[in-house]
């Protein structure tokens, strides 16, 4: 191989950085979603965490999904209407994992990688967290306005990975 291949073949930060997030949720025991999140100062990984539910105590696997009901809006016609969403709330989010066993001090000035756009929770906290910067690939539009704008107050660089694909062993079997 010459050294222009190589060079082309080599992963840019971004799709070395969001392949591994995906590797991380790979970990996930939620059948219903599976969310990685890495921290990553300079070109330095400093902590990885997925969705789960506390350590030691039953996941989703064992005792199944804990099945939260909710209504959203959506916008049909141009008429906001009332849609019935279920959601898993076993787990702890991913993003919320990541700044329980990550440091204060690691995160300042740090960039999160998340496979994930999050939602507003985990928006909310990483806002405060000392993270600079937020990259995510797959979009949650349920709460992307309001944490959109949430970012750009706080002067945190939000931004969604359009060209990129997940590597293939992290396909979600949502059968299992
Ligand atoms: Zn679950
Ligand atoms: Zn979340």
């Amino acid at each position: 191989m010459n050294t222009q291949t190589q060079d082309a073949l080599r992963k840019d930060w971004d799709t070395y950085f969001m392949d591994i997030a995906y590797m991380v949720s790979t970990r996930s025991r939620c059948p219903r979603r599976h969310v990685g999140a890495v921290l990553v100062q300079g070109k330095k990984l400093l902590g990885t965490a997925y969705n789960g539910a506390p350590m030691g105590v039953q996941d989703c696997l064992e005792a199944g999904c804990m099945i939260a009901e909710e209504v959203e809006m959506k916008l049909v016609d141009g008429k906001e209407q009332p849609f019935k969403k279920q959601r898993c709330i076993r787990t702890i989010h991913a993003e919320q994992n990541l700044l329980l066993f990550t440091d204060r001090t690691d995160r300042e000035g740090s960039t999160v990688y998340v496979t994930d756009q999050p939602c507003w929770t985990c928006a909310n906290m990483l806002a405060n967290s000392g993270v600079i910067e937020i990259v995510y690939h797959r979009s949650y539009p349920k709460d992307s306005d309001k944490v959109t704008n949430l970012m750009k107050q706080k002067g945190i660089i939000f931004r969604g990975l359009d060209h990129f694909e997940p590597p293939a062993q992290a396909h979600m079997d949502v059968t299992s």
